[in-house]
């Protein structure tokens, strides 16, 4: 009896001794429990924000599936509830950002990583730049063009891909060189200037699309923190299952969520430098297109003195004969058509050989800059006054008939005849013969009405000189 008795405390106390340890494993698995979920949660709450922070609140499956995490942990909930949801953030963040429709809705989150401030920013800076190109153009160039800029405008607001501006930049020239034939025979300069600015164009371009392959490159990176997160994501959700304990549990857990976290900041580092690459190539679009701009504009102004030099006379400052053949033909296709009527000036110095022989060509030089000088403000803006050859100059007179023209003719004969130049004290004298011929029922081409108009000259040499004929 006594051995039993003595057996039972025996029993008991090992029984205590087991209940103890058992208990203190129970708490020792508990404490870990609770490490465990104090763990993940101050990991959780270091990746939590970094999401959240991104995150508008636009109702995106994505911004619920974050909204439903914080109420998870606020909530305390199992690892396997927070596993789930992290599941269905990674689910979200993939979807919403791969894919044409998602890249095109510019939504996503990682859409705003990366396409804002790169690649359609570059697209609106390029648009932009034609655009003003494009209203450059239509502020200096004849109505005539402003179908054809208008049709450029409505290309350059359609193109969505960089590419596309090929076309847009071959009819900006077309149109430019189209201009350029138009106003000017002797272009050889000008077309340099173009082709300087072609140049200069295929530079910018291709500078931008070198810098395009740059950030596509950072772009990829962003791609590939994709797949690491999907990685990762499927190690912690394997970690669930094949962890052999709550501490083997807890360190696969850091881990994974460790490295999504140095993922998520290389990120942060990737996206810093795409919107520095943008801003970059912004700045260098800029002021490649504002050197360009001048250009353009220094190739026109150039253009139009450029033609005004071709159309003007060297020694007088009055039209040469290439504009009056010019202006001659334009008023001949308005009488053909619309039977506008015009007339036709030839006035030849009088005696001029005997004014070089006697002063000198310098005097006669200046006589006839004189002559130019005293006949045009007897003029209407509308006529134009040329330099046909040596002393001879002629007047177009649209909208005038004979006796305007004849009117017209005397004024300019007594004004010039009333000039006196000083020669060494000497005055010196010019008269001018001065031949009028209008436009007629009959006439074909400009010569016929200059060959009357010269035919009157003729007269008025044979009469005496110093006089108006018409003819
Ligand atoms: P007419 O009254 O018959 O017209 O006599 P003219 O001497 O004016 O005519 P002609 O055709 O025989 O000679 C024209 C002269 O005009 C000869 C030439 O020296 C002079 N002349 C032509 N061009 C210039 C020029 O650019 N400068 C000067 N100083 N003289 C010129
Ligand atoms: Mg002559
Ligand atoms: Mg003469």
């Amino acid at each position: 009896m006594a051995g039993q008795r003595d057996d039972r405390p025996d029993q008991l106390q090992a029984e205590i001794i087991k209940l103890r340890s058992q208990k203190e494993r129970l708490l020792k698995e508990l404490d870990a429990v609770e490490a465990q979920y104090g763990n993940l949660d101050s990991l959780y709450r270091r990746y939590f924000p970094i999401i959240l922070e991104e995150l508008s609140q636009d109702g995106t499956a994505l911004g619920k599936a974050c909204t439903q995490l914080g109420t998870a942990m606020r909530k305390k909930a199992s690892p396997a509830k927070i596993e789930y949801i992290f599941g269905q953030i990674k689910t979200a963040m993939i979807q919403e950002d791969v894919g044409p429709v998602a890249a095109k809705k510019k939504k996503g989150f990682f859409a705003s990583f990366r396409k804002n401030s790169s690649e359609d920013q570059m697209l609106d800076n390029i648009r932009q730049s034609y655009q003003d190109v494009v209203n450059h153009l239509k502020s200096n160039l004849d109505k005539k063009y402003t179908g054809k800029l208008e049709s450029i405008t409505t290309n350059l607001i359609r193109i969505e891909d960089i590419i596309d501006f090929e076309g847009v930049r071959e009819n900006i020239f077309s149109l430019i060189f189209n201009y350029i034939s138009e106003t000017s025979q002797d272009r050889e300069k000008v077309n340099a200037f173009i082709r300087d600015i072609v140049a200069r164009i295929f530079e910018i371009e291709k500078r931008l699309a070198s810098s395009y392959e740059h950030t596509s490159s950072l772009l990829s990176s962003n791609q590939g923190f994709e797949s690491l997160l999907t990685d990762e994501m499927a190690g912690i959700k394997k970690s669930f299952d094949v962890a052999e304990s709550l501490d083997d549990l807890r360190a696969k857990i850091s881990t994974g969520l460790s490295s999504i976290e140095k993922a998520l900041q290389k990120k942060q580092k990737v996206d810093q430098a795409i919107s520095q690459l943008a801003k970059k190539s912004k700045n260098s679009f800029t002021s490649g297109f504002a050197k360009l701009k001048q250009e353009l504009h220094a190739a026109t102004k150039y253009s139009e003195e450029l033609e005004k030099k071709l159309n003007e006379d060297q020694l007088t400052g009055a039209k040469n004969r290439r504009a009056y053949d010019k202006k001659i033909e334009e008023e001949m296709d308005r009488f053909l058509r619309y039977n506008n009527i015009f007339s036709l000036l030839i006035i030849d110095a009088d005696k001029f050989k005997d004014i070089n022989d006697t002063y000198g060509h310098a005097i006669g030089d200046r006589c006839l800059q004189e002559i130019i000088k005293r006949t045009r403000p007897l003029l209407r803006k509308s006529d134009m006054l040329a330099r046909y050859g040596g002393e001879e100059f002629v007047v177009i007179m649209p909208e005038t008939d004979v006796d305007g023209a004849m009117t017209a003719a005397e004024k300019i004969r007594q004004t010039i005849e009333k000039i006196e130049f000083l020669y060494k004290e000497e005055t010196v004298r010019v008269t001018v013969s001065i031949g009028v011929s209008c436009i007629k029922e009959g006439d074909k081409s400009p010569t016929d009405l200059f060959e009357r108009a010269d035919m009157a000259v003729y007269k008025a040499k044979e009469n005496g000189r110093n006089q108006v004929m018409a003819q």
